[in-house]
Order: structure tokens, then sequence, then C-alpha cells
């Protein structure tokens, strides 16, 4: 059975103080989880170690990076490896977020690479995907994410596979309060799982995790974690308050 994961991406927000509140406030109002479903924190790299430990006792429990380097160490001011963030026990690393493939300009290659040196270093990769408005208009989404995915994800092993969770994130919907419906998540993500059975098989397809992302809140989870080929999100804003993030973990565990 596939895993359910809902993962909270803090971006740039949360001093370390502000973190440790939002994580000790999670904590408090946690349901139990089951050994398939996990609930991620994604703070600034800043605060990795510290939530690290404030969440190893808790099971189900993870911990991840917003970005890593695509180069294994060196002369990269100012730039965090896939290394120094598996050696903070983080687990995950969320590689190929629209913001960091519009603003820093992240090539499909480098997030190829990227990919590598994550996993190269032990991590899990939540890898991004999703198309812009103007693609949705034009109804080429389906084509526009299937080459992202290859390009980021293609050259893999199947047995890597393993390490990978997708998530979909329609760029139009992404802090915008704008919800795919429930319908336009389930086309997309039954897509993108097919995808993956052309080139790796239907048994590797039916366990990768393939979340939805944008504007998701406790209003909308349930409906969104209904569809067969959700299997939970990832969360910007609303992972950003406590209860909002409890609303969407509680989603989950209904689902
Ligand atoms: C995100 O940026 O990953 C995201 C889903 O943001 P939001 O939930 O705020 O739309």
């Amino acid at each position: 059975m596939r895993k359910k994961i809902v993962a909270g991406n803090w971006k740039m927000n949360m001093t370390l103080d502000e973190g440790h509140a939002l994580v000790a406030g999670v904590l408090k109002g946690l349901p139990e989880l089951s050994n398939d479903k996990q609930v991620v924190f994604a703070p600034p790299f800043l605060n990795i170690q510290h939530t690290v430990y404030q969440v190893e006792d808790v099971q189900h429990v993870h911990v991840a990076a917003q970005n890593c380097h695509s180069e294994v160490s060196g002369a990269y001011t100012g730039e965090v490896s896939a290394k120094m963030i598996a050696a903070c026990d983080a687990t995950y690393v969320i590689i190929g977020h629209s913001e960091r493939r519009e603003y820093c300009h992240e090539t499909d290659a480098m997030l190829a690479q990227k990919t590598d040196v994550a996993l190269d270093n032990g991590l899990k990769v939540i890898f991004c995907c999703g198309e812009s408005l103007e693609i949705r208009d034009a109804g080429t989404q389906n084509e526009f994410v299937e080459a992202q995915l290859k390009a980021g994800l293609f050259h893999l092993h199947k047995h890597q596979l393993a390490n990978i969770v997708v998530a979909y994130e329609p760029i139009w919907a992404i802090g915008t309060g704008r919800t795919a419906s429930s319908q336009q998540a389930q086309d997309m993500h039954a897509h993108i799982r097919s995808v993956f059975a052309a080139q790796y098989g239907q048994p590797t397809a039916d366990s990768l995790t393939i979340l939805y992302g944008g504007s998701c809140k406790p209003s909308n989870a349930a409906e969104l974690f209904a569809c067969p080929d959700v299997d939970g999100g990832l969360i910007g804003g609303a992972s950003l308050k406590a209860e909002e993030f409890l609303g969407i973990i509680d989603a989950m565990v209904k689902a």
C-alpha cells in the first residue's frame, strides 16, 4: 500500500522560536498515524536541525529541506548540500518547486542532478511539477507535466522510485486561494501515474505517492484526498498555523 503524506512547506517563514512553537502546536494535536501515513515539516535550512530534534521521538513525523544544491560540495557560497541535510537526519528534500524553477532559474537538467545527489546521500525526494495558467488554458497541461517528470526523474532506475514522492502543484493554484477542483486534481494524478506505469510498470506506479499542492486547506482537503490517485498534500500557507495544518492532517487520517 502506498504512503499518504501531508507535508508543510514553510517557505521563507518562521524564525527558530516561531518554528518551534508551530511544531509544538502540531505535535500537541497530532492524531495517531498508522504505518502508511506520514507528516512532514519542511522548514528553512536554519530550522532543520532543531526541528529534527523536536520530532525525533514522534513516529511517522519527518523533516524535509526545501532545496539542496546540485553539486556534491565545493565553492558555492551560500549554498547547502544534500550531504549536509542528510547529516542533520532530515528524511526528505523538496526539489523542483515552481518558485525555485521561476525565481532561481532552476532547469530540468539541474533538477535531475539535484535528485541524483539527494538520493546518493540517502535523502528521499519530493519532486514538484505543475503547469502555469497559460498552459492550463491552452489544454496542454498533461504533456507539460509529463515532460517535467521525464526530464527530472526518468533517468532513475526502477528501484530508486521507492524514494521518490511526486507533488503536483499547478502554479495557478499556489498561494492564490484558487484550488484545482478535485476532478482536475484526480485527472492529473491519474495521468501522472499512467506515465510512470508506462515507464516503470504498473506495480511501481501503484506504489508511487502523488501529493496535491495549491491552496489546500482544511475546508477542501477532505474532498481532494478522497480522490483515488491523490495521496495527500504539499501545503504552503496553511502549514504555518498549527490548527489549519492539523485540520489537513485530520483529512488525510480520515481519507
Ligand atoms: C506550495 O507552495 O507548495 C503550496 C502548495 O502553497 P499554498 O498551499 O500556499 O498554495
